[in-house]
């Protein structure tokens, strides 16, 4: 049997995979400490559920419009206007399942086959994944100086005729730091002079910490709605804590958006509209939540901190949103994905090997959990690679005996 040369070259998410591995040493009775999750634990907005539980209470379940039901685009309109500054026509607005969605209909809809895409390393695992489904090149460029920041000289130098698009993720997984406005306002500048793509994926944007607000880089735009070369992709999945609900959206020219509406409508036709009335009711209801997450976030960001302070050989740049952060384990071992191997294996710790996302020698930790899973977490992997803590530790009710140090 043979398959796609393409299909076959698409790798594993491999946050995906690691949450299975994680089940299933779980099932096997193994007290695991998930520092890989990307979702926090919140409970749904009472206001989504609501919603969603109304339209299910009709029994009237259908196919919607592919673009998204005109309800959900209407508070996705005044969404993008509040946080935006823009005021854009329904037919700007396309929804789809999860901000995933979004990002692949945008890349397959402008993409021709070989064109490049930037990614900015570290960067989210998906994006290269993607591009490749695509049919295009993905060119990672990574900052010289070590730093997470990306510079725009470092960019400008891998520009060719076949660039397309860049993605920009700020507040950024994996490593918590936003982008300047400087940065932005020049990339943005020299994208729409060029007629390169923007894809600003804002899924994070209001996951920020220490009083920031962060400046979309649509907002650096000086073009209209239908010439601006940005695209914005925004969802519910971070924003209120709803990953499972798979609800995101892109905010693009209308040309663009209608043949993401055809690619769409060839694929998945529409997205379920159940789940559509819960985004709706999360962006109408109180908006509190979105601040309690944050917090809780932000709170969850220090102890991590001072854990990883208290770490030898540890480096970690302070995350200023999100709930990731990537600390730097070089001084331990380089091969990132055989160090969280061998934490899972051995301390039962879940973490993301920083290769998947373009850092070899750091590892992905999340604080998107309790606090007790961070300090808990951070104990087991000191236990597990400093020498100078001590060799016993208890995972679960089991005494662990460290005896390869
Ligand atoms: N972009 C980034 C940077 C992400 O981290 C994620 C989820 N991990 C997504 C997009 C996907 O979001 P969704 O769940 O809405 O598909």
């Amino acid at each position: 049997m043979t398959y796609s040369t393409l299909a076959m070259s698409i790798a594993e998410s491999p946050t995906l995979r690691l949450n299975e591995e994680a089940r299933l040493l779980r099932e096997r009775g193994a007290a695991v400490i998930h520092l890989g999750i990307g979702e926090p634990k919140n409970r749904a907005p009472l206001s989504a559920i609501l919603s969603a539980a109304s339209k299910l209470n009709t029994g009237d379940i259908k196919y919607s419009p592919t673009d998204g039901i005109p309800s959900l685009k209407k508070a996705i309109i005044r969404y993008t206007e509040e946080n935006y500054d823009r005021l854009v026509a329904p037919e700007n607005v396309i929804v789809s399942a999860g901000a995933k969605q979004s990002i692949f209909n945008i890349l397959y809809s402008i993409l021709n086959p070989q064109d490049e895409v930037i990614i900015l390393a570290p960067y989210w695992v998906s994006y290269p994944e993607i591009v490749k489904m695509c049919y295009g090149v993905p060119i990672v460029v990574r900052p010289e100086d070590g730093s997470f920041h990306p510079r725009f000289e470092e960019i400008e130098r891998v520009v060719t005729s076949s660039t397309k698009a860049i993605i920009l993720n700020s507040p950024n997984n994996p490593s918590g730091i936003i982008f300047s406005d400087e940065f932005l306002a020049k990339i943005v500048d020299f994208c729409e002079r060029k007629g390169i793509y923007i894809i600003a994926d804002d899924i994070y944007h209001k996951l920020v910490f220490d009083g920031k607000h962060p400046t979309p880089a649509y907002k650096f735009s000086t073009k209209d709605s239908e010439n601006t070369k940005i695209i914005a992709v925004n969802g519910v999945a971070k924003l209120y804590g709803m990953t499972g609900f798979r609800i995101g959206w892109a905010i693009a020219p209308r040309k663009l958006v209608q043949v993401m509406t055809n690619v769409q409508s060839q694929v998945t036709t529409c997205v379920s509209p159940f789940l559509q009335d819960a985004a709706e009711g999360a962006l109408t209801g109180l908006q509190s939540i979105v601040d309690q997450l944050r917090l809780t976030m932000q709170n969850n960001r220090d102890v991590m901190m001072q854990e990883l302070h208290a770490f030898t050989g540890i480096k970690c740049v302070k995350p200023q949103g999100t709930f990731y952060c990537l600390p730097d384990f070089r001084a331990y071992k380089q091969d990132s994905v055989a160090l969280s191997d061998f934490l899972l294996k051995r301390a039962y710790v879940v973490t993301v090997p920083g290769k998947e996302f373009g850092m070899e020698g750091h590892l992905r930790l999340s604080y998107a959990g309790s606090i007790k899973d961070v300090t808990d977490g951070i104990a087991r992997i000191k236990w597990a690679l400093d020498p100078n803590s001590p060799n016993e530790i208890y995972i679960g009710d089991k005494k662990m005996i460290r005896d390869w140090l």
